[in-house]
């Protein structure tokens, strides 16, 4: 028996990479009575008497799981923003960032297409990337047509599973493309027209990107906080997460509460007043949406 990684699954075969070769497996075994689907990604136990007759017999716990795309043991969410076209959106960020924060991924923002920008929407976005700098996000601003950029973005690839976030337009493709030219993933106006066809008829693939394995499909196509609850989403936002027991109740939600840490931390420039409105209002949705049954 060997162990491997699926880094493919399509029509009923899972590609499980392992010491370098990738072997054609099909699923049998245990986890079929426990009712998993075999996720890429996941780390399995398999036994291959040829390379194209494998057969998995049990997938190892997951660290994390997405479903849209089905990608398991995702080590981190490469968040790509963009300067403008389209505008560069701070709350879509952060829903984003609470989104990736809720499934316990660590997300690393890229703000794109910085050649499209004057120096006033310059100066904000560097304003905007002190902000996440301070809560301990990793912040690249780039633009397209620099050599370094798949320099930077591969630095943070290296022996790690990413998958790409972010709104329709802002570059992803365009980075996956300048790291791994063989994936020719259809940018612009291609991607566009096919709108949101394009991700349902598409199977996931982990690809080799600078020295780790990156989806070629991305995450997070839904951002509405449906399994979030309102103490969830503290721990969502770090810089209040790291704030929570120095409020005088434990239970402070950071909102009406008298003496908490939290608002004090805003009044007082420490934490950024647009993250602390962005979280009052995703607590606001949280409380009005529909209860489901
Ligand atoms: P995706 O939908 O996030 O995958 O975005 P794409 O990679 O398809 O990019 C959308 C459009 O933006 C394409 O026409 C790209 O050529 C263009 N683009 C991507 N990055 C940059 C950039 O840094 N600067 C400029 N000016 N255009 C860019
Ligand atoms: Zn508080």
């Amino acid at each position: 028996m060997a162990e491997g990684r699926i880094i493919k699954a399509i029509s009923g075969f899972y590609y499980v990479q392992s010491s370098g070769n990738v072997y054609q497996c099909r699923g049998r075994g245990i986890f079929r009575k426990q009712k998993i689907t075999p996720f890429v990604g996941d780390f399995v136990e398999f036994e291959a008497p040829k390379p194209d007759e494998g057969y998995i017999l049990a997938i190892n716990p997951r660290q994390n799981k997405l479903i849209r795309p089905p990608v398991a043991n995702i080590d981190q969410v490469i968040l790509v923003s963009s300067a403008d076209m389209p505008e560069f959106k701070p709350l879509l960020l952060d829903r984003f960032l609470v989104s990736i924060e809720a499934k316990k991924m660590k997300p690393v923002i890229f703000l794109t297409k910085q050649d499209l920008i004057g120096e006033i929407a310059q100066r904000n976005l560097l304003d905007y990337q002190t902000v996440y700098e301070q809560i301990g996000y990793f912040v690249e601003l780039i633009s397209g047509e620099e050599q370094e950029i798949s320099d930077r973005l591969r630095s943070y690839l290296t022996e790690r599973v990413s998958v790409m976030a972010g709104q329709s337009g802002v570059g992803k493709s365009s980075l996956l493309n300048s790291l791994n030219p063989s994936l020719q993933l259809a940018t612009g106006d291609i991607s566009m027209s096919l709108g949101r066809g394009k991700h349902i008829t598409r199977h996931v693939e982990l690809v080799e990107a600078g020295g780790g394995l990156v989806a070629d499909t991305p995450g997070f196509s839904t951002l509405d906080f449906a399994d979030i609850e309102a103490d969830e989403l503290r721990d969502c936002f770090p810089e209040i997460r790291h704030r929570q027991g120095e409020c005088k109740f434990r239970s402070c939600l950071h909102n009406h509460e008298p003496q908490c840490a939290v608002k004090k931390a805003v009044e007082n420039g420490d934490i950024a007043s647009s993250r602390y409105e962005h979280y009052l209002r995703f607590l606001e949705e949280i409380y009005s949406r529909k209860p489901r049954y």
